[in-house]
């Protein structure tokens, strides 16, 4: 039999013990059972939708007389279709310039399950060395070629285009647009290029990060760079900026219909609940409505890269996603340790999750947060 206890144990040594956190929160604060009232500088709520307490009352409200269980009880393809779902499918691919979306149970099952369907043993997957585990994960399940090229590293991404043309029936080029780690940004109309240039190539993005956060009405990079329709996946998360539960990808009515037919999590989960899709819906329609917020998002966390660029420390981000490079992990323990005894909420980010030698604090801001509280931030830092 295998050591679990002593694995575990190895685990603590290194430091490296994963645990639960206890954990309450209370609108932008949070507190743990020895840390009272931190302000919350590692949430993903971007918008401040997810505490929005009026908003949810109003939601609460206007759903009262309508049929929306808590469960949809079966997979779509069964008997766990409420209307809900294709009313918000079609919503959303009106809002994406009138192409196709389909809902998934969360990001997770979006990039785990696409892949592995779309792929055929003639693709080669072109991801960046930074995507999400899910996508790795994705890439693995789908069992066909895959390369890593250098993480936002354009130039390295065509020569192996370069190298491979003709050699697979089609290659598939997969990235985030903000990534989570480093927080920059990838140069999406560069990739638009390469797609043309070369033949048979398709588009992966995953705009977890941005979705709701970036562009006029919220659609993220892709509708920033005006290049939505030239995406062949273009992939979301409801868990973040939306406030919700569950995840899309926006795609030609092609590969939705095949999706339906070949995509494993899609086809053997149970569906989410009608209640969370209303939830959702209610917050995509009023997505364009929330510029004082993307704009807010925007302003804090351009004034906190200017305020370390001013004092000479360097941070790959171009977003709200703003990592501070410690290098040493002990050291970046202690800080982290530090900024929460001082009421900021911020965590630890240790190889392997980033390169040896890159060990950070990563800070995720939001929209609740405002300009003196970085300034309390910088002077703690
Ligand atoms: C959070 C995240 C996911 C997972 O989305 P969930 O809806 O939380 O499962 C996928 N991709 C990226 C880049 C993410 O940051």
């Amino acid at each position: 039999m295998y050591n679990y206890n002593e694995a575990l144990s190895v685990l603590e040594q290194q430091g490296n013990l994963r645990q639960l956190p206890t954990i309450e929160q209370q609108q932008k604060y949070l507190s743990t059972p020895n840390q009272q009232q931190m302000l919350n500088l590692s949430s993903n709520d971007y918008l401040g939708l997810a505490s929005d307490a009026a908003m949810q009352a109003d939601f609460i409200n206007a759903i009262q007389s309508k049929a929306l269980p808590f469960s949809s009880s079966s997979s779509r393809l069964l008997t766990g279709n409420y209307p809900i779902y294709a009313a918000l499918e079609s919503l959303m691919g009106e809002r994406f310039g009138g192409r196709s979306a389909l809902l998934f149970n969360s990001g997770y099952h979006a990039n785990l399950g696409i892949l592995p369907a779309v792929s055929t043993k003639q693709t080669l997957i072109l991801a960046d060395k930074l995507v999400h585990a899910s996508i790795i994960d994705g890439m693995k399940l789908a069992g066909c070629a895959f390369v890593r090229y250098r993480h936002n590293d354009m130039e390295h991404l065509e020569q192996l285009l370069k190298k491979e043309t003709n050699r697979y029936e089609q290659y598939i080029i997969v990235t985030e647009s903000i990534f989570s780690m480093d927080g920059d940004v990838v140069d999406l109309n560069t990739l638009v290029q390469l797609k043309a240039r070369y033949q048979n190539v398709m588009l992966y993005v995953d705009e977890a990060h941005a979705i709701g956060a970036y562009g006029k009405s919220g659609l993220g990079i892709a509708e920033v760079e005006y290049c939505i329709e030239q995406i062949d996946f273009l992939v979301g998360t409801f868990g973040k900026a939306l406030a919700s539960v569950g995840a899309y990808v926006i795609c030609s009515e092609t590969i939705k219909q095949y999706l339906i037919n070949t995509m494993r999590p899609l086809i053997f989960s149970t569906a989410l609940p009608p209640i969370n899709v209303a939830w959702s819906y209610y917050l995509f329609e009023k997505l364009p409505q929330f510029t004082a917020q993307r704009t807010q998002l925007a302003a804090v966390s351009g004034y906190f890269r200017t305020q370390l660029a001013e004092r000479g420390v360097l941070t790959p981000s171009q977003s709200h996603i703003i990592p501070y490079i410690v290098g040493d992990n002990e050291a970046c323990m202690q800080q982290a340790l530090q900024l929460q005894k001082r009421g900021f909420y911020v965590l630890p980010v240790r190889p392997p999750t980033v390169p040896v030698g890159t060990a950070r604090l990563r800070f995720s801001f939001t929209a609740s947060i405002q300009e003196n509280e970085i300034n309390q931030l910088i002077a703690a830092l």
